[in-house]
């Protein structure tokens, strides 16, 4: 693999840090701050070279990417005001997976949208 530059890092690092799945825009608003020279464009550009290394994934949602440092297939199961959470190594993932596997379906990502009505959403 190629050597990762410290902006490379920094981006890397911030994605790995939080579980929010940010935007490519988010990525940049935290990272500027860190590395106030940066520009949006390598931001992005850096995000596309890291996902295309295999270093973080990507996904669509509500016409927005978002990148996440899990690279292994997942489930992502999202609340109405679009909170993201990882559902990894268990028993749903292990049987949703199978049963679409059987289905020749190898996804990388699952999105479960979950109802939770007007008590408000999951925690962050
Ligand atoms: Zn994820």
């Amino acid at each position: 693999m190629e050597r990762q530059t410290i902006q490379n890092q920094k981006i890397l690092s911030y994605v790995a840090s939080v579980t929010s799945h940010p935007t490519a825009e988010e990525v940049f608003l935290a990272v500027v701050k860190e590395v106030p020279t940066i520009t949006r464009a390598t931001v992005y550009r850096n995000l596309h070279k890291l996902v295309a290394q295999g270093e973080l994934s990507q996904f669509s949602l509500h016409d927005q990417l978002h990148f996440d440092a899990i690279v292994e297939p997942h489930i992502h199961i999202i609340d109405e005001q679009g909170v993201i959470v990882d559902e990894l190594d268990s028993a749903l993932m292990r049987t949703l997976f199978d049963s679409l596997k059987q289905k020749g379906i190898e996804p990388t990502h699952v999105d479960i949208i979950c109802r939770v009505g007007a008590k408000g959403g999951m925690k962050k």
